[in-house]
């Protein structure tokens, strides 16, 4: 396999026929931060057969100074030439050290992930709906000041204020065959959300990486700073990165039953129930930062609801609880943010949803309420994390999805993870000062 990919895609043909002079091969790390080297198209052939080298104790890993190089494998089926400069390649790379592939490695997870389906003979589609904010350059206002209405979702004026960012940014993904479908302007004052096809769950997160690549370069371009951070103003929604997830045997999608109240199949519920089985621990992936937490169990914004999740419940098409069965044989997760590593974030949905297979996990009734208004009534509602050392701490305890990830990923991700808890918790706040200058 490895051999057919290297003669379909010899990376230094693929740049004299593109005209391709710069590659940036290009891995995420532990943080969800993307880090690359920008390698002429004349040292390709090295790089593609060995990798490029990295320190991996410079980017966030669980490595140490003394370590040997991490050498990153650029993936050349990942290949996209950059819409705004063409001249440059960009290629997801898979992570190697000691000749082994890396397990704390985001894309290696993902890929374990997607094999533990394939050994279920299921392929996992998923789509994703990367909200984001364009702000000031500082990132400390709304990028637009006549966006001020407090109820400015769906509003015309504020998304044609944008057309030339989003209009290039739907442009190129058109160009690269994605199949974008639409885009608006979200609940809060400067979001806004584009939608494109989904895909099979790595294509799906290659694409999720480089969007928030591209957000950013064409924001720049235009004077403006995309933003994914999950809640940039306390009092707007935050943004959120919902992932609707199908899973397929050849042609037939199996998570498909129209015969079911929901339209959902046996296997269906059980993945479902494994999201729900597995939420608390899911939330230290899915809800990556310290700011993460003040978009999840939110108290209301001024538009008058957060969109995001308060408990561990699921429904029909009502968007109010942590999943959404819209029908059609697919479900939507709405917990993850924008902050989320987008190779961990599908490889913790695999996870959890492979697990809930695997056990035959029972996803309860659907509670078909508005769990904005009336979640008080439901007794004994699973509650979400209310900070991440909670959710790392269920991380740590979670044996299902330690067995799934492997002891490999999640101790080095609770290291990472635990030293930005901890940096938070050195960090004098002004609200602090406030509340305990006369105590
Ligand atoms: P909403 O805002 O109603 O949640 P969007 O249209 O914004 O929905 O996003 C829906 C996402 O779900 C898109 O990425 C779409 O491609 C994806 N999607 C649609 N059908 C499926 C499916 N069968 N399996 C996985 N993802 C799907
Ligand atoms: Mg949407
Ligand atoms: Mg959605």
């Amino acid at each position: 396999m490895d051999n057919v990919q290297q003669k379909c895609y010899d990376l230094e043909t693929v740049a004299r026929e593109k005209g391709i002079r710069y590659f940036l091969i290009s891995f995420i790390d532990l943080s969800g931060a993307q880090r690359a080297k920008l390698v002429p198209a004349s040292a390709i052939a090295g790089m593609q057969k060995n990798g490029a080298g990295f320190a991996g104790f410079a980017a966030a890993f669980d490595m140490s100074p003394a370590d040997p190089d991490l050498l990153a494998i650029p993936d050349p089926s990942g290949l996209v030439q950059l819409p705004w400069k063409p001249e440059v390649g960009w290629l997801p790379a898979d992570l190697k050290m000691h000749g082994q592939y890396v397990t704390q490695g985001p894309r290696n997870t993902l890929k374990r992930m997607i094999q533990r389906a394939a050994d279920h003979g299921i392929t996992v589609k998923t789509g994703v709906e990367a909200e984001f904010f364009l702000v000031t350059p500082d990132g400390a206002q709304v990028g637009d000041e006549h966006d001020s209405s407090v109820k400015p979702c769906y509003d015309a004026s504020a998304l044609m204020r944008r057309y030339d960012v989003i209009a290039e940014l739907c442009d190129a993904m058109q160009s690269l065959g994605w199949e974008p479908y639409q885009n608006d302007h979200e609940d809060a004052n400067g979001q806004f959300e584009m939608n494109w096809k989904y895909a099979d769950a790595l294509v799906t997160a290659d694409r999720h990486v480089f969007f928030k690549f591209m957000a950013r370069a064409i924001a720049e371009k235009h004077g403006l700073r995309a933003t994914f951070m999950p809640k940039p103003f306390m009092h707007l929604t935050g943004s959120g990165c919902h992932a609707h997830i199908s899973l397929w045997q050849g042609a037939s999608n199996v998570c498909h039953d129209p015969a079911d109240k929901m339209e959902l199949s046996a296997k269906g519920y059980n993945f479902v129930g494994g999201l729900i089985h597995n939420a608390k621990a899911l939330c230290a992936i899915l809800n990556p930062t310290v700011n993460s937490y003040k978009r999840i169990n939110a108290p209301r914004t001024v538009s008058g609801a957060t969109w995001s999740p308060n408990t561990v419940t699921y429904a029909g098409d009502n968007r109010t609880h942590m999943i959404r069965v819209p029908g059609g044989g697919r479900f939507e997760m709405r917990l993850p943010d924008g902050a989320a590593n987008p190779y961990l974030l599908q490889a913790a949905l695999l996870a959890a949803g492979l697990d809930g297979i695997e056990q035959g996990r029972d996803p309860g009734e659907p509670l078909d309420i508005n769990m904005y208004l009336e979640g008080h009534k439901v007794q004994n509602a699973m509650r979400l994390p209310l900070n991440l050392l909670d959710a790392l701490r269920a991380l740590d305890e979670s044996a299902v999805l330690r067995g799934m990830l492997g002891d490999g990923f999640v101790d080095p991700y609770l290291k990472i993870k635990t030293a930005d808890w901890n940096a938070h918790c050195g960090h004098l706040s002004e609200w602090e000062r406030q509340m305990t200058m006369d105590c």
